[in-house]
């Protein structure tokens, strides 16, 4: 059997290994056309900030070493430039100009993606990166260290946007973030991303939010980015994150379907051609929450379909790629956003019915030292199927939601949080771990124990029968988010001799400082016959989503 692989970093090399290790007589030819094979993409942006300190960590093999321990020929600086299905040849072009016609048994396609094409009236004569490869990365710190920039600006508040931002912070520079989008990170939900925007502005990050930059103006002594407002931004270098676009040319020559959003595949990763698979970046997989095809530009769901390809291509065993769910988590300075499955905008979108709830938590007990706050946030439908789950913290958040991860994608509901037996001592975590609670606010809900008042639904309140009623203490209640609205103040130890100061006609919305003391109030009223919903995640919650500039500090 002879494969031919057409990409040489994480699927492609994946599958080479998983290849050999499967049949130690198969020809495997791997063929990039960049410099480098078999290196690791995410680790680009923190050698750029001198994290990771020698560039030779970001590569695992390289053509010598595939050939040396897996009898893989690895061709670099070489492009598929064709496939010709029906004669089962791909033609390759050198560095050099030359043509090679290679014919295959097997091909797998593990071409990634782009970065999207932002165009940017006279960016070309600016210096102007994007960080997908190893010379992208080269690119950027040769330009830092030979002409010492002092300010830099990024385009695009994804997870790349972000890292870039934080390691060009680490480098000592100046750092605006510029954002389409009135959110960073627009996986997540408002609330959640706004104590990411407070973390950035905390670093000294500018922020610009429902922003573009319209074209580059002068270049000298500084770039000067003229943007869609009209305000001006200058600068000395411009990054653009703003996303990838899957590398679907190969495969459109080819004449492989294309589906909705990349190279369509069965769930054996065999595209409409059976002997060409496809894995990574460019191709579209089959989202189950919303039963619709997704791109999921990640590295996890490359390697697994690397192995699959691979194995389907060797055993033809009946292993099947069961689609992706987009776990994802990133580092922002000290803050982890992490998220998975679907978010508000989605399933308001998908025209889905579903519920939230939000809790904040410690990442310990809270006795123990250095336990540090996080919020978690929950959607499930009314039937209490997890459909989708967020959080951002200072610690433990990657169990949290690899977790909550795992849960979904076996198609658990809230309920089964509350029945999770997770791992806990007090340097660890608490006897309820945060996502049990989480589990048990979410089942409250769902059992009309308590009614959610989301941070929307209070930002906008204009009925004259609400009534806010504060439960926090009067030290606490120095800030009154909601200045327009009829607000009222009982502290919560002092609910229960007070009742007789309400009123059963009207409907109290219970705001205490994260949700939880409200809970108890509501608890308190409901059970004395009055109307009463809760705020959802409390005033800082309020805050986080409303926030206008507002330092705002986690208990
Ligand atoms: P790639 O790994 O991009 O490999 C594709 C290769 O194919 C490229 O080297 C390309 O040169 C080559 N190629 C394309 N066309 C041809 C052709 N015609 N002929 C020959 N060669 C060709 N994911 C995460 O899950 N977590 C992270 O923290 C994370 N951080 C990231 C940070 C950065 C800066 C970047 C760029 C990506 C990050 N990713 C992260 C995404 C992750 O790296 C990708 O999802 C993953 O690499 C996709 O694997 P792939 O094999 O599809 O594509």
């Amino acid at each position: 059997m002879k494969i031919v692989i057409i990409g040489g970093v994480a699927g492609g090399a994946t599958a080479a290994a998983r290849l050999r290790r499967l049949d130690e007589h198969a020809r495997i030819i791997m063929v990039e056309r960049g410099d480098y094979v078999s290196f690791a993409n995410c680790g680009l942006p923190y050698h750029i900030g001198g994290t990771i300190g020698e560039k030779d960590r970001l590569i695992f093999e390289t053509p010598e070493s595939f050939r040396e321990k897996l009898n893989v020929e690895v061709r670099i600086q070489t492009e598929a430039i064709a496939i010709h299905t029906s004669k089962k040849e791909v033609i390759l072009r050198s560095s050099d100009g030359s043509i090679v016609i290679e014919p295959y048994d097997k091909l797998l396609l593990a071409p990634g993606a782009r970065p999207y094409p932002l165009k940017i009236l006279g960016a070309e004569r600016a210096p102007v990166f994007s960080l997908r490869t190893i010379p992208d990365m080269e690119q950027i710190m040769t330009y830092i260290d030979t002409y010492d920039p002092k300010k830099a600006t990024i385009v695009g508040g994804g997870f790349i946007g972000l890292e870039m931002v934080e390691n060009l912070v680490v480098r000592g520079l100046d750092v605006d973030l510029v954002e389409l989008s009135d959110q960073v990170l627009i996986q997540m939900d408002p609330e959640m991303a706004g104590w990411i925007h407070q973390h950035l502005a905390d670093q000294g990050v500018q922020l610009h939010l429902s922003q573009s930059i319209e074209r580059v103006g002068a270049i000298h002594p500084r770039m000067r980015l003229l943007m869609n407002d009209g305000s001006n931004l200058e600068t000395d270098m411009l990054v653009l994150a703003t996303g990838v676009v899957p590398e679907t040319k190969l495969a459109v020559g080819a004449g492989l379907i294309m589906g909705k959003v990349g190279i369509q595949v069965n769930e054996f990763l065999q595209t409409s051609d059976p002997d060409i698979y496809a894995v990574g970046d460019a191709i579209e997989v089959w989202n189950p929450l919303i039963q619709a095809p997704v791109l999921t530009p990640l590295a996890g769901p490359a390697n697994r379909q690397a192995r699959l390809a691979a194995d389907h291509m060797i055993q033809g065993n009946q292993n099947a790629y069961e689609g992706g769910i987009g776990t994802s988590i990133t580092k922002v300075f000290e803050l982890a956003a992490a998220s998975v499955g679907l978010n508000e905008r989605r399933l308001k979108s998908a025209g889905r019915p579903f519920l939230s709830s939000i809790t904040h938590s410690n990442s310990h007990a809270g006795y123990y030292p250095e336990a540090l706050p996080m919020i978690i946030k929950l959607l499930f439908d009314p039937e209490g199927r997890i459909l989708g789950a967020q959080i951002v913290g200072m610690d433990g958040v990657d169990k949290r939601i690899d977790v909550l991860a795992a849960m979904i994608k076996m198609g658990h509901s809230v309920s089964d949080l509350c029945q999770l037996e997770l791992a806990y001592a007090p340097p660890f975590g608490s006897a309820k771990d945060p996502v049990n609670i989480a589990g048990y606010v979410a089942q409250n809900i769902l059992q009309r124990q308590m009614e959610p008042f989301s941070w929307r639904e209070a930002n906008d309140m204009n009925d004259p029968n609400a009534f806010f009623l504060d439960v926090r203490t009067i030290e606490e209640q120095t800030i009154n988010p909601f200045e327009k609205a009829n607000t009222l103040s009982i502290p919560l130890h002092e609910l229960r001799g007070r009742l007789h100061e309400l009123d059963r006609s009207k409907t109290y919305i219970t705001v205490c400082q994260i949700g939880q003391r409200g809970y108890l109030a509501c608890r308190i009223l409901i059970q004395n016959g009055f109307s009463a919903k809760n705020l959802s995640g409390g005033v800082k919650t309020f805050q986080y989503a409303t926030n206008k500039g507002d330092s705002i500090h986690p208990d």
